[in-house]
């Protein structure tokens, strides 16, 4: 009967349950898949500033190139579906994302997005956000050219333009027609087109600011892939509103859901190694 008593006494049974709680508590916490910078919440979260290149009478590139009244691609569509793509998939992870263009607006100078940028970001987190993305897609006179281009400002933007040429050039799954140089036919080649600096679309006055262009819409094996593909749709941006509007042309749903699920890997890991 002692032994029994001594063993259920108050001091011995706060030992037992301090014990079960850090088991329980380091369950939860290794169970978990651990994200570091990412599950961070409020002002510590980053924030993402994604900028969809050209809008309104500003096309970008056209497929077939150079035909405005009878192209079946814009660019400026492309680039908007992939953004809210992408800024889907940031939210779902914590990021914090605001947008320069929202549906077709014509912002062709890149002090007027800079700004856009800068008073969404104070206004919607009380403070300036971390990057700058500017999604686009490339243009040729030539439909059989394609390849992987990343555009930077400065030196400083440099390691944020790695992170994403790397994502963008080693991403797996998807991508049925962008064959690699080695596999590819004698008339078609993705080729590795490296680095850029300068003007070239670049929002100045962002670090860091980086511009992406995945592929060449003009190519036509890309844009017939988006006209005539199974999951090929028209898109409506700004659904309900007076600004809403039917792309030209029709997007597969894979093709877009493929390069944004790469750009929001190059975002993350940037992220993680930088923070
Ligand atoms: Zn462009």
């Amino acid at each position: 009967m002692e032994t029994l008593r001594a063993y259920y006494s108050p001091s011995k049974l706060f030992l037992w349950g301090g014990a079960l709680f850090v088991l329980l508590a380091s369950f939860l916490f290794f169970s978990q898949e651990h994200i570091p910078i990412l599950e961070q919440e409020g002002e510590l979260a980053p924030l993402v500033v994604l900028d969809a290149g050209h809008g309104g009478k500003d096309l970008g590139a056209t497929f077939p190139p150079e035909q405005e009244d009878r192209a079946r691609l814009f660019e400026k569509d492309l680039n908007l579906a992939v953004v809210y793509a992408v800024k889907e998939r940031l939210e779902r992870r914590g990021v914090g994302v605001v947008l320069t263009r929202l549906c077709d607006e014509d912002i062709q100078e890149s002090a007027r997005r800079l700004n856009i940028a800068k008073e969404r970001c104070v206004e919607k987190f009380g403070r300036l956000c971390d990057l700058l993305v500017s999604v686009h897609h490339n243009g040729s006179f030539d439909v059989t050219h394609d390849g992987l281009m990343v555009v930077y400002g400065k030196e400083d933007d440099l390691l944020f333009s790695y992170a994403l040429h790397k994502a963008l050039w080693e991403g797996e799954g998807p991508r049925p027609l962008i064959a690699r140089a080695e596999t590819a036919s004698p008339h078609y080649r993705y080729g590795n087109e490296g680095f850029l600096t300068g003007e070239y679309g670049i929002v100045t006055g962002f670090s860091p600011a980086v511009l992406t262009e995945a592929y060449y819409i003009t190519n036509e094996k890309q844009a017939l892939e988006h006209l005539s593909s199974a999951d090929s749709t028209s898109l409506v941006f700004c659904t309900g509103r007076k600004e809403a509007r039917a792309t030209r042309g029709a997007f597969s749903m894979g093709k877009i859901a493929w390069e944004a699920d790469l750009i929001v890997q190059g975002i993350t890991t940037f992220l993680e190694e930088s923070f």
